[in-house]
């Protein structure tokens, strides 16, 4: 490379700039990357070599110049006073220590580190007047962002007004915790919509929205992590700027420790670089912070990043597999996802021999081939996916996936809605859709009828016991002895499981009819709303529009599913099997608006803040069951400090677990 002459290092920089602007265009302004970060920084980390050492090729527009990208041009423009930069990141152990050797020739002496958590969202800065919140608005180009005060207005965890009367600005990370990640692209994907390609991305997608509607309707959360204006307040150190946002109502990330040189930061990489798959929320690194305040600003900034900040990057978690197979599944809507089945291979923890392809547009995009040699990581440190084609372990008479143009289960012609990526199969009678559908109404948060899960209604659809939902009211005991399996004691306690459901509020009737756009969110809020299904059914598009938080998409749909005379017979003959179809008042209903309602919890480990048997008894009031073991069954661990075996039995099946602070901020939530 040292013989590179600067001719050579301008050409290759001619076709690494515009390459780069277009990823971090597709990053930064659509909200929607088209290669992974590793793939990214590895082709920056190149053109600051090449500029490193030919400085004078440096140009006011290279990537390394600038912050994020241009905003998007329908939202109002926010000028930053102090420009909100960028932060340098590093690889390795011998950069760190090369970070803190610069540090430490600047200032003289050793210095004190905040370590923080470096969190996977985008930033933040928030102007309170006199204590109240006046605006948000995102970091755009570093001097220029998007007003987005009204979208922030949604957000829970931000306070609108500050324990103290404060004229101040403050700056965090705006994020979307893994689980609503998961909630959203699952919604996005069975509406066959493109899915977020991590949740990063998602938040940013969330967050820039011109319907602040939007926003509300997705979790979103903050970190909050500097005061940018603290002459009124006693403040030297980061960690004290901690404190202070604490004090001053935010949510702030409670895991940052002050460290003096690199001790203890090594142990805070490996600690946490070890246990981020089981953070409830994106990392992607840990940010070391000088944490005086007057050090800071004596060492201050470059264009782009603070002198006195680092983060230190973890490395891609990344396994290459061979992918054998690609399966089409159909969801309740007709929607088909692909899978790549591949050759088990350990990844992040796990043993991973599936991972989604989200749609047609996937396997084209990346084109992923049967035999294909593939790089597999986990999007939102959770969920198996593709990277890229090793291409050069691709064999030689390897040929394009075949897509399917008829639906696997049916025959039918598969077809793409307007503005929709997914396939589709629109047969209402597709067996494997209205098994989908069934398992859809029985489930936890749509009836609850326990007992009734997939395996039981393929055999009850098989034997045609049961075609449609009406159909699981006129089962007889004699009926289910054909089950499988199924004896007295079983015959029993699913008829009466069914039988519980016919009372159930309407609102989960609602939810598992599965009209489409209609969650269980929205199902409660219609069923509050209009009292009982026929006020639901006959209500015009502008009546469900009145509803504060429906917007036009999920009114049409109501409107078109209920016009439809097989629904209508259906209610009918729902009726007349006496299923209740009124609201009961939330007072009578076990229905609440919490995370942890209807699930299996196991608390284990030292808790700070909560007493074990008053945490139980408020989670069991919010309708979840607390159960001493981990099994498959178990939703959530809620896992204290020093977390033993449990810990790693969760582990090992992939129950979400959860930390105190998430546990706190979910309980805040919670609606009893
Ligand atoms: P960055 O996101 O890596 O780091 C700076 C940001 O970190 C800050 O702006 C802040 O929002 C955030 N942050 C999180 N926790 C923090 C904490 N505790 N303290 C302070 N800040 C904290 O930098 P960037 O310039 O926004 O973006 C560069 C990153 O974006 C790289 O990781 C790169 O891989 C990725 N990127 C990817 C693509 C792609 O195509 N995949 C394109 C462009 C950029």
């Amino acid at each position: 490379m040292a013989d590179l002459t600067k001719e050579q290092a301008n050409q290759e920089l001619a076709k690494i700039r515009p390459q780069l602007n277009d990823w971090r265009d597709a990053y930064y302004t659509k909200d929607a990357p088209v290669v992974e970060d590793n793939v990214y920084d590895k082709l920056y980390n190149r053109l600051l070599e090449l500029e490193q050492m030919y400085p004078e090729l440096v140009t006011s527009d290279s990537p390394s110049q600038e912050v994020g990208d241009e905003t998007l041009p329908d939202f109002n423009k926010v000028t930053h006073d102090i420009p909100m930069l960028s932060m340098g990141d590093v690889f390795s152990e011998a950069e760190l220590a090369e970070f803190n050797d610069r540090i430490e020739k600047n200032v003289g002496h050793e210095v004190d580190y905040n370590v923080e958590l470096k969190i996977d969202g985008l930033s933040l800065s928030l102007i309170y007047e006199n204590g109240i919140l006046i605006q948000g608005s995102t970091r755009g180009n570093g001097t220029i962002g998007e007003n987005v005060t009204e979208n922030v207005k949604t957000i829970k965890d931000i306070p609108q007004k500050l324990s103290r009367p404060l004229s101040i600005e403050v700056r965090g990370e705006c994020f979307m915790s893994k689980k609503e990640f998961l909630r959203l692209n699952r919604e996005r994907e069975a509406e066959g919509q493109q899915v977020f390609a991590n949740p990063r991305n998602a938040a940013a997608g969330s967050l820039r929205q011109l319907d602040p509607k939007i926003t509300a309707s997705r979790k979103l959360d903050t970190f909050m992590y500097t005061i940018v204006t603290f002459d009124d307040l006693n403040v030297s150190t980061q960690h004290e700027a901690l404190e202070t946002l604490k004090e001053l109502g935010f949510n702030v990330n409670p895991t940052a420790q002050v460290t003096t040189g690199l001790k203890g930061v090594k142990d805070f990489i490996e600690r946490y670089g070890q246990i981020r798959d089981e953070l409830d929320y994106g990392i992607d690194g840990v940010v070391l912070k000088v944490d005086d305040l007057a050090i800071q600003q004596t060492l201050g900034n470059t264009v782009k990043v603070p002198r006195w900040e680092i983060a230190y990057k973890f490395p891609p978690e990344q396994a290459e597999s061979v992918v054998r197979e690609i399966t089409w599944t159909i969801g309740r809507t007709g929607v088909l996802t692909p899978t790549a089945v591949m050759d088990p291979v350990g990844l992040a923890g796990t043993t991973v021999a599936r991972a989604t392809l989200h749609n047609e547009d996937m396997i084209r995009q990346k084109d992923i081939r049967i035999g294909d040699t593939v790089l597999l990581h986990k999007a939102g440190d959770i969920i198996p996916e593709v990277s890229q084609v090793v291409l050069n372990k691709r064999p030689a008479d390897s040929v394009p996936a075949e897509i399917p143009t008829h639906c696997p289960y049916c025959g039918s012609e598969l077809i793409h809605l307007e503005d929709e990526v997914a396939l589709r199969c629109i047969n209402p009678k597709c067996p494997a859709q209205v098994k989908e559908q069934l398992t859809h109404f029985a489930s936890r948060n749509a009836m609850n009828i326990d007992g009734l899960g997939p395996k039981i209604i393929e055999q009850l659809y098989t034997k045609k016991l049961v075609q449609d939902v009406a159909d699981i009211y006129k089962l007889t005991a004699d009926e289910l002895a054909t089950l499988d399996g199924f004896k007295e004691k079983s015959i029993n306690n699913l008829l009466t499981a069914i039988d519980n459901s016919k009372s159930n509020s309407v609102e989960r009737l609602i939810f598992g009819l599965g009209i489409r756009h209609v969650g269980a969110k929205a199902g409660r809020i219609l069923a509050e709303n209009f009292g009982n299904l026929d006020n639901l059914m006959s209500a015009t598009r502008e009546e469900i529009l009145e509803v504060n938080t429906m917007g036009e998409i999920i009114a049409d749909s109501i409107v078109t599913y209920f016009a439809n005379e097989d629904v209508q017979k259906l209610i009918n003959e729902l009726k007349s099997v006496n299923i209740n179809m009124n609201f009961i008042s939330s007072s009578n209903s076990n229905e609440t608006n919490s995370h942890f309602t209807d699930k299996i919890i196991v608390i284990t480990g030292t808790l700070q803040n909560h007493k074990r048997s008053e945490l139980s008894e408020r989670l069991e009031n919010l309708g979840a069951k607390v159960t001493s073991s981990v099994t498959k069954k178990t939703d959530i661990l809620i896992a204290g400090e020093k977390a033993g075996s449990k810990l790693t039995k969760a582990q090992q099946l992939g129950t979400q677990i959860i930390d105190e602070t998430t546990l706190s901020n979910y309980l805040d939530d919670a609606k009893e």
